[in-house]
């Protein structure tokens, strides 16, 4: 693992970290200090103190929270390294992988085993799963994957890296980022070694480009990503991007960078339905050795149900919970997990109010707010009461008897009883889920 890589790991590590403890140390104690060298061998992660720090003082502090960090680590590196802070970065005199070592660099949990399929996904998984089965596929060259944060993109590129790497010894494969790009070329430059440079990204077999986004106003970067581009594509090399957007949405890259883009197949990851955000739960559960009991399996219910946009923080929520049933051996279960993670299901609450859930609902459905509130009782307008209030029952903090006054002042019991009626259903009823979440993303986004 070269250093970059190294950093970056130890950055999500961090990540993980603040998900499973106090956020106060991990910035102290932890967040200073500099990742310099991991060794395979010895299976150790090496760090300096910062500047003027010494490296007992922080030794002590790394072995005060050996089992947070040990967890952390696993989660982010698939295993557990040990971690020893020195005064200096140590010699290298292990056989560590030389810098074209296709292998460097890949996340051994992403892989295609771990990724769980769901309908939002399954047109970029597929389109992975043909290149990395043939090494190249004409139709898919470039793939461009586009989603927003945390939806699986870096993880799928990763994927197909390692498949590739196992099926193909040969072949030569490169993962790099924008900013790793970016940030090696400017060196080059400075180091007028530009030779060295183009020879390492025009003479891969497959090229994975992360987050290509982040070029956008980076001319010397353009310039170079189009020559590689033009070198990859002739030579019929495979490459595969990722965006935070489609090629076409893609301001301050020139039109020319953005057509090629688009010659292969742009394919988009939507944010998971409730289904999929319990498979991949479900599955992380496996992972980390939990067996999904009832008490589990509703837990895991009602995280799926309150985090929907994205899957890095399901897991952040998912690393919480677990990480605080084993500090604190408690039994994971729905009220446990409510307490763990009252802050991220409370923000979401902040921020929706009786009335904006009430009129979107309303509107979802082709009525007013005043609709829901009248004494009509037939089917077709109280099926969307009900509706609005197990979300606002779920979304805010009102309780039934406050909940009663916003719909024409029923009475408390009645509002009970729509909400247990949807929170029932909404286990069984896949096309009820799709219509709440559809609602969630509408209020989410407006
Ligand atoms: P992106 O690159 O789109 O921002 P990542 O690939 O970094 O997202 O994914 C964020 C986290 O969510 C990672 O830990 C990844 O393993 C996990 N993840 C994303 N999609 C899936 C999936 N379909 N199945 C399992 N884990 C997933
Ligand atoms: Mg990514």
């Amino acid at each position: 693992m070269n250093k970059t890589e190294l950093k970056e790991n130890w950055k999500n590590i961090l990540q993980n970290l603040y998900s499973s403890m106090e956020s106060l140390p991990v910035n102290i104690f932890f967040s200073p200090l500099e990742p310099v060298k991991l060794s395979e061998k010895e299976l150790k992660i090496y760090f300096t103190p910062p500047k003027g720090g010494s490296s007992s003082f922080y030794q002590k502090r790394i072995e005060n929270y050996q089992k947070e960090l040990s967890s952390a680590c696993e989660s982010v590196l698939g295993k557990v390294y040990s971690m020893e802070v020195v005064d200096s970065a140590p010699v290298d005199t292990e056989d560590s992988p030389v810098p074209e070592d296709p292998s460097f660099g890949f996340n051994p949990r992403y892989t295609f085993d771990s990724f769980v399929q769901g309908p939002n996904n399954q047109l970029a998984l597929a389109a992975c799963l043909a290149i990395a089965d043939k090494g190249f596929v004409r139709e898919y060259n470039p793939l461009f994957i586009y989603s927003g944060a945390g939806l699986g993109k870096t993880h799928l590129m990763h994927a197909v890296g390692q498949y590739v790497i196992k099926k193909y010894p040969k072949k030569r494969v490169m993962y790099v980022s924008s900013e790793a790009f970016t940030n090696e070329l400017v060196k080059s430059l400075q180091e007028k070694r530009q030779e060295d440079f183009r020879n390492k990204y025009r003479k891969v077999d497959l090229l994975l480009f992360d987050d290509v986004q982040f070029i956008s106003g980076k001319q010397a970067t353009q310039e170079e990503l189009f020559h590689t581009f033009e070198s990859l594509y002739n030579f019929r090399k495979q490459i595969i991007f990722t965006s935070d957007k489609p090629p076409k949405d893609l301001d301050g890259i020139p039109e020319r960078l953005q057509s090629r883009f688009g010659w292969g197949m742009p394919v988009d990851i939507q944010a998971p339905d409730y289904e999929t955000r319990l498979a991949i739960l479900k599955n992380l559960a496996i992972l980390s050795g939990v067996s999904i009991t009832e008490e589990v399996n509703e837990m895991l219910q009602v995280i799926s149900q309150n985090i929907i946009t994205n899957i890095r923080d399901l897991e952040g929520a998912w690393n919480r919970v677990h990480g605080m049933s084993k500090l604190q051996n408690v039994q994971m279960s729905p009220s446990m997990a409510k307490k763990v993670l009252t802050d991220i299901f409370d923000t979401k609450k902040s921020t929706l109010t009786p009335q904006s859930i009430k009129k979107c609902v309303a509107k979802y459905f082709g009525y007013k707010s005043s609709d829901l509130e009248s004494k009509k009782r037939n089917q077709s307008i109280s099926f969307p009461r009900q509706i609005a209030i197990y979300l606002i029952r779920e979304n805010t903090n009102s309780s039934y008897p406050q909940i009663g006054e916003m719909f024409g002042g029923r009475n408390h019991s009645t509002i009970l009883h729509s909400y247990n009626n949807i929170s029932k259903a909404v286990l069984k009823d896949e096309n009820l889920r799709n219509t709440i979440d559809n609602i969630m993303e509408i209020l989410q986004n407006s």
